[in-house]
């Protein structure tokens, strides 16, 4: 079911989205060589006990999921892209790393991703960030009134193939409000002026993510990190979007 919030209620979803910057900026300025992808969860648990927020992800159990997730943060290295699960691993010079959060604050859910090299980057997944921010930022800016969903899955997916990416349509964004994942899903790519009409109210999270050589993901081990099927390193960006009649309010905006 899709549903449209008030704006008085998207007011109300302001500080969940601002929590939500505030640990992404944390951890991207905590990434670095030597660290623990543990030591990253710890400093998101830390920071939800201090905000007196919730956690969408420790007691996550989806369909797909092997057991509750037990982390509150994703931690996605190199060729993992979505979805990984934070373990005893220390990032080494040059790891790509996506991290993904979603926390609860007075009762309503953002949901955000930022991707990250850490020590020495390579061009090409310099480029690849950088593409994936790009086609966040179209998506969002056909997130607005009288315009369809197909329109931001357009956006996204016209920015991907221009790159000579291609796009997995298995996990996109979706609806946000109580809970993490609500209707509509927002795939990543599409076909302009179809589907679903964009309302006043709306919320989404639109999450782009792509992999260098392939849109083909497998489950590792773990039950949980998705990786691509040829090895390729992935990136991931997201934010929290509000549709309102005067455009699109990016809940989870990172201060500058
Ligand atoms: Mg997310």
């Amino acid at each position: 079911m899709i549903e449209l919030r008030t704006p008085a209620q998207i007011e109300q979803m302001r500080p969940a989205g601002r929590f939500v910057a505030d640990v992404i900026t944390a951890l991207s300025r905590a990434a670095d060589v030597g660290v623990n992808l543990l030591e990253l969860d710890e400093i998101a648990h830390r920071m939800i006990t201090e905000r007196g927020a919730e956690s969408c992800y420790i007691d996550y159990h989806p369909s797909f999921g092997a057991s509750p997730f037990g982390k509150v943060l994703c931690t996605s290295v190199n060729d993992a892209v979505l979805h990984g699960l934070p373990h005893d691993y220390v990032l080494q010079d040059g790891d790509l790393l996506s991290v993904d959060f979603a926390a609860s604050v007075d009762g309503w859910v953002s949901d955000s991703a930022l991707s990250v090299v850490v020590g020495t980057p390579r061009t090409e997944d310099l480029e690849l960030i950088e593409v994936t921010g790009r086609a966040l930022e179209a998506g969002i800016e056909a997130a607005r009134p009288g315009n369809r969903l197909g329109d931001i899955s357009a956006a996204i997916g016209g920015v991907a193939r221009a790159a000579g990416l291609g796009v997995n349509l298995q996990f996109g964004g979706h609806g946000v409000g109580r809970t993490m994942h609500g209707d509509p899903h927002v795939p990543n790519d599409g076909r302009p002026g179809r589907g679903l009409k964009l309302k006043p109210g709306l919320v989404i999270a639109i999450e782009p993510w792509f992999l260098h050589t392939t849109d083909e993901i497998y489950t590792d081990q773990d039950g949980w990190t998705l990786r691509s099927k040829d090895g390729s390193r992935g990136a991931h960006m997201e934010h929290t979007v509000a549709i309102t009649a005067d455009g699109p309010l990016v809940l989870t905006e990172r201060a500058a």
